[in-house]
């Protein structure tokens, strides 16, 4: 999109052909944006990335033919198809010798693109490949965890230019509104999902789509919502009371930030991802709240807003330096309100460092 585009370095290419090799395949075609945009630098929406273990090629239409120069590493061939995607994918590799194992992605192609697939390119023998590129993007550089640091900086900036404008009858939808504009002016690139704005008891639906409900006095209202910078996101929730909190909302939020507290005290490198959900899971379980705490303590945050690693009850990686979490227990209570209080964080050699630095006390506005 401009010259200043960020070309990832060759590393990230070097590093999947040697998983490759291990794999025993002889080249991965991409299918999914995230890792095409990482492994290449293209960022459009429609492209393929065939990697070799001598050649990497980009294949996207006339429409992307400029984009593509643009943010593809100069190491990365182009070749743009009239003829579709596939159709480019079955005559590059008609040229190589029969009996070949390519890897594709089995969770980003449908059934019938895996048809056309042995269609095109009938000598080669496909074969699902394991999530290797996303447990590559799973450990991020310094630059990566840069743009998912300013994403953070930026929506805590439009979090605190909104807040001023919440009102006693407002909708969520307007409320919503005001946030995604602050979002954007502030530089966030497209939003990586629509922020959940959920006030009184609807705050209890973890994901509530802002809609007509008007927020009231006394009503808890949270916030979840995230912004971009060079295609990295971030995620955050914080929660407010509209006047003066209730005792069962004090107690209820004081929960949670425990919880949340715990975790991130209990991750670090080395550390199973199930011990920090299981953290958070078992403080909220001494308080009789374990039922109210229905989904996972985190997950990865990247190019893609939920990615690598995963941070539930049945887990099972560990977490290494590198990797950026989210940390966001919730409490649910229905027919009365829920609160979730969500934390990125980077795992680095000594620790954690957390990327959203705004307060996690429940502020009554
Ligand atoms: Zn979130
Ligand atoms: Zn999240």
């Amino acid at each position: 999109m401009t010259a200043s585009a960020v070309r990832p370095e060759p590393g990230r290419r070097r590093r999947l052909r040697e998983r490759l090799r291990e794999a025993r395949l002889d080249g991965l075609l991409v299918s999914r944006a995230a890792d095409i945009r990482y492994l290449s630098g293209f960022a459009g929406s429609s492209g393929l990335l065939l990697v070799e273990p001598g050649l990497a090629t980009l294949i996207t239409d006339f429409r992307y033919e400029e984009q593509a120069r643009d943010e593809a590493a100069p190491d990365v061939r182009l070749e743009i198809s009239s003829d579709g995607l596939f159709d480019a994918v079955g005559a590059r590799l008609a040229e190589e010798s029969p009996g070949r194992r390519i890897g594709f992605q089995a969770g980003a192609l449908t059934v019938q693109d895996r048809q056309e697939l042995e269609e095109r390119a009938a000598t080669v023998l496909w074969e699902p490949a394991g999530p290797l590129v996303e447990e590559q993007r799973a450990v991020k550089d310094p630059n990566e965890i840069g743009h998912i640091a300013e994403a953070a900086g930026l929506a805590e900036r439009a979090l605190a230019a909104t807040l001023p404008l919440v009102r006693e009858g407002m909708t969520e939808r307007d409320l919503a509104a005001e946030l995604e504009y602050r979002l954007r002016r502030e530089g966030s690139g497209p939003l990586p999902f629509d922020p959940i704005v959920a006030a009184g008891a609807r705050s209890a639906l973890p994901h509530a789509r802002p809609g007509g409900n008007r927020l009231r006095e006394n009503d808890l209202l949270l916030l979840d919502f995230g912004a971009a910078r060079s295609g990295y996101c971030c995620d955050l929730t914080r929660v407010f009371v509209l006047g003066a909190a209730a005792e069962w909302q004090q107690r209820t939020h004081a929960a949670v930030r425990e919880a949340c507290e715990r975790a991130i005290a209990a991750a670090g490198p080395g550390v199973a991802a199930r011990d920090v959900d299981a953290a958070a899971r078992e403080h909220l379980s001494s308080l009789g709240l374990g039922e109210r705490f229905g989904h996972g303590t985190g997950h990865g945050i990247g190019l893609e807003v939920h990615e690598e690693p995963r941070i539930h009850r049945r887990a099972t990686g560990t977490l290494a330096p590198g990797n950026v979490v989210t940390i966001e227990p919730g409490v649910y209570l229905p027919g009365r309100g829920g609160i979730r209080l969500e934390q990125d964080v980077v795992i680095e050699r000594g620790g954690v460092r957390v990327l959203t630095g705004s307060s996690i006390e429940l502020m009554e506005l």
